[in-house]
């Protein structure tokens, strides 16, 4: 959600800065701008809407402001509508900021500066820190930024730049994201790799109340007292091409044909000798056998794998498990204690949410769990254990190959789970482990055939409404998969334990209220069918995800989409999920939307 970049070197930084934007797109925006040390002014360009349309038009328009450092960003409205005015860089030619995250108590401080005299031109949160930057300048930034960010609350990370220091970038972040990259002779600020990574591979994670000053040549830290702090550098392991689209039309495309080859990299360094070893993650069977309660806590697609390994780990391992919505956790005073598992799942490991209700349950007792896709993030760093899913970076906005491993990992928890507490033995471990392995070729299977899911999808189109149902993983899947659909296609849908139904939601059925009906597990088969002919003879459109050997009479569904055969029921999300992505993915592309970046959506939500 939202980016920033700073580059400081011996380069022009405008193109540098607009191109190191663009690759934050994904993260979800609605303006851009970009603010250059210019011959002893700062040069301020920024526009609402997308980057090519807005920022990059008036750059053409009214010229790129010439200079070799500068600060950007791309804004994710939180208060103040996208507007010009709006948008950031926001400053007042003395000092000039990018923000992301929110100032809590804006109010009081924009009350408090404009009893000084200060005027305001934004409706943003974010002009109250760079005034008050403003009032507490008096020669020496870093005393500035310290004076200041003792009176602000909330979540944030800045990038600023001071008229009177022509060549330095400072930089500070609470909660919200934030990395200095180190180049030869140039450096940059980010909100994450992928903006500089054509660039630098070196990076500094910037922790909570940390100072950064980057000049071409140097970087220094400071704590909030002003004492020199040094750091370690880290390493990116991306490389650029994972960033690219690499010949597909869009990255999610891209990234639900990375499926197979990622599952392969998250679980198989996670398994030895034919078992689950989750021990370099810091779980040993004996931790695993502690737990009286699970709670998995996430967000969005993040909650669906929870689900999904809701079932899962109680199936297997017999241990109650609640999937709990983070921004609903975090507020209802959680009944947690000592002696539960929190598991949190995120893909940036910077969801607001997830982050606060995992820092909640840690309090109240409980060994926290996170299941993190970004190197080094907040929650990654804040959590007991820690398990990376292998994703690499993930583009679209609207989560594919990143939900894959995430269930990839919940599904090894749950094997060795399971034999820890004694409920299966090391041969049923070992046969579901090498079933787990063997899932890459059958989804490699399944995306040869992707014509059924165009054709789905041109099903869809002018639909008013749908409806995902399924029972059992079947029902853990059409909320991932009815999730995945609105996000791109726009059009209202919604998921239902298909038993369900007929306790109210079936009267929105009508003949163009199409019906997706996952049909994978076996014990529930029978019982599936017929909710669904309950769909089908009130006139619905009923497409049917089901195993390939099952042929569907007229009277039951118009259209199949088939999985192969010999995956196993227990499996099966991980290969019925990849029809749900494509027809979501098909619907978007016809539709003529955005793929990669839906409407109001933001990649990583750092704002609760
Ligand atoms: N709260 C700030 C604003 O609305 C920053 C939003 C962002 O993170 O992009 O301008």
């Amino acid at each position: 959600m939202c980016g920033i970049v700073g580059y400081v070197g011996r380069q022009q930084c405008a193109d540098i800065l607009v191109s190191a934007l663009k690759k934050l797109e994904y993260r979800g925006y609605d303006s851009a701008g970009i603010a250059v040390h210019s011959n002893g002014k700062i040069k301020t360009v920024k526009a609402k809407g997308k980057i090519a349309e807005g920022l990059e038009a008036k750059l053409a328009k009214e010229g790129k402001p010439y200079g070799t450092c500068g600060i950007a960003h791309t804004r994710w409205a939180t208060h103040g509508e996208p507007s010009d005015v709006n948008s950031h860089p926001i400053g007042n030619g003395r000092i000039t900021i990018v923000h992301n995250g929110i100032i809590e108590n804006y109010r009081e401080i924009k009350e408090f500066l404009i009893s000084k005299g200060y005027g305001f031109e934004s409706e943003t949160d974010t002009e109250t820190v760079a005034k008050l930057l403003d009032y507490y300048y008096s020669g020496d930034p870093i005393d500035a930024i310290i004076s200041a960010l003792s009176d602000i609350e909330g979540a944030y990370a800045l990038g600023i730049i001071f008229r009177d220091f022509p060549e330095k970038i400072y930089a500070v972040r609470k909660e919200s994201p934030l990395i200095v990259g180190k180049g030869k002779g140039e450096n940059f600020i980010a909100s994450d790799m992928t903006a500089i990574l054509e660039h630098t591979k070196e990076y500094y994670l910037l922790e909570q109340g940390e100072i950064a000053v980057l000049d071409g040549d140097s970087i220094s830290f400071y704590n909030l007292h002003k004492g020199s702090i040094e750091k370690t550098i880290c390493i990116a392991d991306w490389d650029m091409d994972a960033a690219e689209k690499g010949g597909y039309e869009h990255f999610m495309l891209k990234e639900i044909h990375e499926q197979p080859s990622v599952i392969k990299t998250t679980i198989n360094p996670r398994i030895k000798d034919g078992l689950p070893d989750l021990s370099e993650c810091g779980i040993t069977p004996e931790k695993l056998n502690s737990y009286k309660r699970i709670f998995v806590v996430a967000c969005g697609t993040a909650m669906h794998a929870g689900v999904v390994g809701r079932y899962v780990i109680e199936k297997l391992a017999r241990v109650p498990v609640s999937v709990e919505i983070a921004s609903e956790f975090r507020y209802r005073e959680p009944i947690v204690s000592e002696g539960d598992l929190v598991i949190v799942i995120s893909q940036s490991g910077e969801t607001a949410d997830s982050l606060a209700a995992m820092r909640l349950a840690k309090q109240l007792g409980a060994e926290t769990l996170a299941i993190v896709n970004v190197k080094g993030s907040s929650i990654a760093r804040e959590a007991d254990m820690l398990i990376y899913t292998h994703a690499g970076p993930e583009i679209a906005v609207a989560s594919t190959k990143a939900y894959m491993v995430q269930i990839a990992v919940m599904y090894l928890l749950a094997f060795e789970m399971a034999l820890a507490a004694g409920k299966i033995d090391e041969t049923e471990c070992r046969r579901l482990t090498s079933l787990l392995r063997e899932t890459p070729e059958k989804i490699e299977k399944i995306l040869e055939n992707t014509e059924d899911a165009q054709y789905i999808a041109a099903q869809l189109l002018t639909a008013d409404s749908l409806l995902y149902i399924g029972r059992g993983l079947d029902y853990a899947l059409s909320m991932e998969g009815s999730l995945k659909l609105k996000e791109l296609s726009y059009i209202h849908s919604e998921s239902y334990a298909a038993g369900e139904l007929k306790h109210g939601t079936i009267s929105l059925i009508t003949d163009n209220v199409p019906v997706i009906a996952v049909a994978t597990q076996q014990n529930l088969f029978d019982k599936t069918i017929s909710n669904i002919k309950e769909v089908k003879t009130r006139g619905a459109k009923v497409i049917i995800v089901c195993r390939e050997s099952y042929v569907p009479d007229k009277d039951i569904a118009d259209f199949k989409f088939g999985l192969p055969d010999d995956v196993e029921d227990l499996l099966m999300p991980m290969a019925a999920v990849v029809p749900l992505q494509l027809i979501a993915y098909y619907t978007s592309v016809l539709r003529g939307n955005d793929v990669d970046k839906p409407r109001n959506l933001a990649k990583s939500v750092t704002v609760e």
